[in-house]
């Protein structure tokens, strides 16, 4: 464990705040746990259960360029957590998922080996808490992993997957809700007059930009191709959740308890691992209950009798094109197509039908269709 404060120095671990900066507190205090990340990996890997995972293009080039290799790819993923309102301490854990694992095993928690832990009240700089972290990862790419005597893997980092505030961290990015914001494009938003809310309007076409970051030391497939978006963290907790929110809170009181109760009660098949909650939880809702209301329950619940039918065709739009990036291709080759014209079209005009939502969360799935082609329906 190391004990960092300001940024610059290495505090022993009996010093309780920086010695040398004059205006150091306790509260610049952060602490990091690295873990031996072989010996995770390893233990994973003698449980078996690796397959041959179909995973879209980017996979399958990796697959191509190191045919001689056994290969075992990763997918490095940032992830925020706050662990205590009042006090804004917050643990940022970098860990890894196997693409190699089945889609149902690849992110449960004990078959994702941590590589390090940040726990601090201010975010981390990223190249002071991962540099020697990445030099390990680099090291192990240049060695063979063995399972067993027989049994060896060549690593390849795949690479990179988090929420918006999480890669913004890890690709060094000004800020997500800045100028220059995205990690694919050079889209550029909008403040909108006396409110701190950026806006990016719909623009075609989107330029891919180059990145240079950390990163690149060690992936194996090309910025910015190798970014992955955490559909649960932006699709879900984020756009879909400000704008139900949004949409009920148009409604009338009595309406509002209405619908709230149809959709506690909508019964569900008993493989449903969760049911869905009223929009007066929402403030604790799971992802995995917002997918059941995306999927299944908005459009029943809402339907015109409700909501006024333009903006239930809005919606229809935003919950097609998402089922279509969240499953196996159903129009096969045309299918990210058909999605991202649903979502551009969602995109284009949402400023008609919903008040300020079109941030940069929203501009992320202008992006979704060509992740789909590279890494699969499973990113
Ligand atoms: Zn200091
Ligand atoms: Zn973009």
């Amino acid at each position: 464990m190391d004990t960092f404060s300001c940024f610059n120095t290495i505090l022993l671990n009996s010093a309780k705040k920086c010695s040398k900066c004059p205006n150091a507190e306790n509260k610049d205090v952060a602490l990091i746990y690295d873990a031996n990340y072989y010996l995770l990996l390893t233990s994973i890997l003698q449980r078996g259960g690796l397959s041959d995972i179909p995973f879209g293009h980017t996979y399958q080039e990796l697959l191509k360029k190191f045919s001689s290799q056994n290969l075992l790819c990763f997918i490095l993923y940032l992830d925020g957590i706050g662990l205590c309102k009042s006090i804004k301490l917050k643990m940022w854990l970098l860990s890894t998922s196997i693409i190699e694992l089945p889609p149902g095993l690849r992110y449960h928690r004990h078959n994702m080996p941590i590589v390090s832990i940040w726990i601090g009240h201010n975010d981390p700089n990223v190249r002071m808490w991962l540099g020697n972290r990445f030099r390990m990862l680099l090291n192990l790419k240049k060695q063979q992993v063995y399972v067993n005597p027989s049994t060896s893997f060549n690593i390849k980092y795949y690479g990179v997957i988090g929420d918006c505030p999480a890669l913004k961290l890890i690709l060094d990015f000004i800020g997500h809700t800045g100028y220059y914001c995205c990690f694919f494009c050079f889209t550029q938003g909008y403040n909108i007059p006396g409110r701190n809310k950026r806006q990016y309007p719909y623009e075609k076409p989107l330029n891919l930009r180059d990145s240079k970051t950390i990163l690149e030391l060690i992936l194996d497939a090309p910025l910015p191709t190798s970014i992955l978006i955490d559909y649960q963290h932006v699709t879900l907790l984020r756009h879909f959740r400000d704008t139900v929110t949004q949409i009920s809170t148009l409604l009338i009181p009595a309406l509002r308890k209405q619908v709230d109760y149809e959709l506690k009660t909508q019964p569900f098949p008993h493989f449903f691992k969760r049911k869905m909650r009223g929009i007066e939880d929402f403030s604790y809702i799971k992802a995995t209950e917002l997918r059941n209301l995306l999927l299944c329950g908005f459009l029943p619940r809402f339907y015109y009798s409700i909501l006024e039918i333009d903006r239930v065709a809005r919606m229809a739009l935003f919950i097609c094109g998402i089922r279509l990036i969240h499953s196996h291709p159903t129009f096969a080759q045309r299918t990210s197509a058909i999605a991202d014209e649903l979502l551009t079209t969602f995109y284009r005009d949402h400023s008609k039908f919903f008040e300020h939502l079109q941030n940069f969360v929203l501009h992320s799935h202008a992006h979704y269709a060509e992740m789909f082609d590279l890494n699969g329906a499973s990113f």
